[in-house]
């Protein structure tokens, strides 16, 4: 019988370490997972690959993607445009693959719009154990100037709040505990699909 993949959406204030447990997760083969790759126009920092971690593009070749209808959805996030490209999406779906988008709150409002009556989304809220604690992970991890980590902060204070728009909400208290906790999320929603 033909299945299409599950939708996965892992969000949360920026910092609080999403990249880190989508890591784990991906090395999770019993998940099937396939991570969305975005496109960006924020500039690469010191170890980033074009087509890794972004496809990292100019505004107006941006803002020609938003025009031709081929993104998801997107967001501007601290002076960048990020946007998740529909049609890859669509396909690995299409090919039973879950699909992992790693994306910031408003960007999952509108896929949640989007997809309101699609079952196989899935929706996880990443949280940090406490303010202090994320405000830390900002600073510590930016290699960016002091005035986009004072921006990056203040977003993070007003994404915290938004837990509530989200099916799950896990805390990212240490990375192993939270991935194989989203791990079982995933696992149960695979075996519901089936
Ligand atoms: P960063 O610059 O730290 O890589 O990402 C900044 C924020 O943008 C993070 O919260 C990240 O999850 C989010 N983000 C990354 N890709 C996308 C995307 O395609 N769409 C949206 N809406 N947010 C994204």
């Amino acid at each position: 019988m033909y299945k299409k993949g599950l939708l996965i959406i892992l969000s949360g204030p920026s910092g609080v370490g999403k990249g880190t447990v989508r890591n784990e997760l991906i090395k999770d083969g019993s998940l099937n997972l396939y991570y969305s790759i975005s496109m960006t126009t924020r500039k690469m920092r010191p170890g980033e690959v074009n087509g890794r971690e972004y496809y990292f593009v100019s505004e107006s070749e941006f803002k020609k993607n938003i025009n031709s209808g081929n993104l998801l959805e997107y967001a501007k996030f601290v002076g960048n445009y990020y946007g998740t490209p529909k049609d890859k999406v669509e396909a690995m779906r299409l090919e039973g693959k879950n699909v992992l988008l790693e994306i910031e709150v408003s960007g999952t409002l509108q896929v949640l719009g989007k997809y309101s009556e699609d079952p196989g989304v899935v929706s996880i809220f990443l949280k940090p154990p406490s303010f202090a604690d994320l405000i830390a992970r900002i600073k510590n991890r930016s290699t960016e100037p002091d005035e986009i980590i004072q921006e990056r902060m203040e977003k993070a204070r007003s994404e915290l709040e938004c837990g509530h728009y989200y099916q799950y909400v896990v805390v990212n208290d240490t990375v192993d505990r939270a991935a194989g906790e989203v791990a079982a999320i995933i696992s149960k929603r695979i075996e519901q699909a089936q």
